[in-house]
């Protein structure tokens, strides 16, 4: 039995309407709001375990909502955006939303999204608690990477790599179905203060890519999030 709780805010009712409904029908209990500081009200009286977050809001900007919940709550924060907002979807993703869903979406990809923040939330939050050393084995599709022995294997074959396309396939398969933006993945493996330049970060990509993928213009794994990022697709085997 599922007893997550999920915030619906979305001042759209279709909209809210369709995924109330479709959380419902999957067995959570979900609780739906037309404005920011209802979202917030509701954060603070009962909690959730998972929130669903539009950017156009009639009485506040979704971006202030989501800083707002950021100053005591680490919870997943899904935005739903529209279509033509690419930099508000990075800046969110940069300020700690986990993942956006652009409109309109299916409800197969709304449970997708909403699976994957809360297997990536349950995960950091345990290896938080634990304090375990990441030697784990990850395996997408025909990639593995055994990061104890820091190796990666094709179909079983090892692939070599220099360290910052290790690094950077590490932060993927560290977080599969999960969009990371530039700014995140500049700062995961370049560190903090690198800046903004993107230019090294695509060159890197298409160098791993030509290594992981059977056709790097068309890549499998990681996808191209056009003006946000990249994605690691989650391939069955
Ligand atoms: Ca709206």
């Amino acid at each position: 039995m599922i007893e997550e709780k999920i915030l619906v805010i979305e001042d759209d009712i279709q909209i809210q309407n369709f995924m109330v409904y479709t959380l419902e029908n999957a067995g959570f209990t979900v609780k739906g709001v037309a404005c920011g500081q209802d979202g917030i009200d509701y954060m603070i009286r009962e909690n959730a375990d998972l929130i669903l977050l539009d950017l156009g809001l009639p009485d506040m900007d979704g971006m202030d909502v989501l800083h707002k919940i950021r100053e005591w709550s680490e919870v997943p924060i899904i935005i739903v955006s529209a279509r033509d907002q690419d930099k508000e979807k990075a800046a969110a993703l940069d300020d700690g939303a986990d993942d956006y869903l652009t409109k309109p979406f299916s409800a197969t990809e709304l449970m997708a999204r909403i699976r994957v923040a809360l297997r990536h939330y349950y995960r950091m939050t345990n290896r938080k608690e634990k304090d375990i050393p990441d030697d784990t084995i990850y395996v997408n599709g025909e990639l593995m990477l055994d990061n104890g022995r820091h190796m990666v294997q094709k179909n079983g074959e090892e692939i070599h790599f220099s360290p910052l396309e290790y690094n950077l396939l590490h932060l993927f398969m560290q977080n599969p179905g999960k969009v990371l933006t530039y700014h995140t993945i500049l700062q995961k493996i370049w560190g903090e203060g690198y800046g903004e330049d993107t230019q090294v970060l695509r060159s890197v990509m298409a160098s791993t890519r030509r290594k992981i993928e059977k056709n790097p213009a068309k890549p499998e794994y990681i996808q191209t999030e056009i003006g946000v990022g990249y994605r690691m697709r989650e391939i069955e085997k």
